[in-house]
């Protein structure tokens, strides 16, 4: 039985029997594990347990058995550092970073150390604290596609590797993985157009200076979507509330 302790947030959560929950972490430094915590909703005389919640940040100690990665490892000691209790009072920002929770449990494996992402999701979280839900979003979803290996390039058609200057009428294809000048489009099958403004917001990182945090969440979204095979849980719903504040 190897003991393992490190930094982690829960990605995923749920309800396994009266006593017990199987929970998704991503670990800071082992990647997703999925991990069973017995008796962690036992109360007692004088506390009310309520288990483990989504989106929590802590230490945690887990066992894998050797030879039995690919079981539930166990929980043996949970550490809440913070619950970024705010997020339950915004439904914007709460959306949001289920959103980053979603895709990030879909797009890495377990034990696929990410560190970079895991601070990423981390420092989002924390943001969320005074910024707005879909500018932070956003800026968490290009550092997450960085660490995982699929940016999009904005510089160049990914056609014909011309340089593309961010004022042109470009398009964007997830596939190839970035803009597709005007000559190129008509041969591209997967693509969608990308709206004035955009492609110059993410080739600055400039999201929390626009009014076009919109499309540009709409485009990683697109992006997102295409990578996945499906769009995000949370996508729509995430959209609906952000539209009914705007
Ligand atoms: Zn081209």
């Amino acid at each position: 039985m190897t003991l393992i302790k490190d930094s982690a947030i829960v990605l995923r959560r749920l309800d396994y029997s009266e006593t017990s929950q199987v929970l998704s972490m991503f670990t800071r430094e082992h990647g997703q594990q999925r991990l069973i915590a017995k008796g962690v909703k036992r109360s007692t005389k004088t506390r009310v347990a309520v288990g483990i919640d989504l989106l929590e940040l802590g230490r945690v100690v887990f066992s894998i058995r050797p030879g039995k990665e690919d079981n539930l490892a166990t929980l043996t000691e949970w550490r809440q550092e913070d619950n970024f209790a705010y997020l339950r009072r915004d439904l914007s920002r709460c959306y949001a970073a289920q959103y980053a929770a979603e895709v990030t449990s879909h797009l890495t494996e377990t034990h696929d150390p990410h560190p970079g992402l895991f601070d990423g999701l981390r420092d989002m979280l924390l943001a969320l604290k005074e910024q707005d839900a879909l500018p932070t979003l956003a800026t968490f979803l290009w550092v997450m596609l960085t660490e995982i290996g699929l940016r999009p390039d904005m510089s160049r058609c990914m056609s014909c590797n011309r340089s593309v200057s961010a004022g042109d009428a470009l398009y964007f294809s997830a596939r190839q993985g970035g803009t597709i000048c005007r000559d190129c489009e008509p041969a591209v099958v997967e693509k969608r157009r990308i709206a004035d403004g955009v492609a110059q917001v993410l080739a600055t990182k400039a999201w929390h200076k626009t009014a076009l945090v919109g499309p540009v969440f709409d485009l990683l979204d697109y992006h997102i979507t295409e990578i996945m095979a499906r769009r995000p849980r949370l996508s729509k719903i995430l959209r609906a509330v952000i539209d009914q504040h705007a």
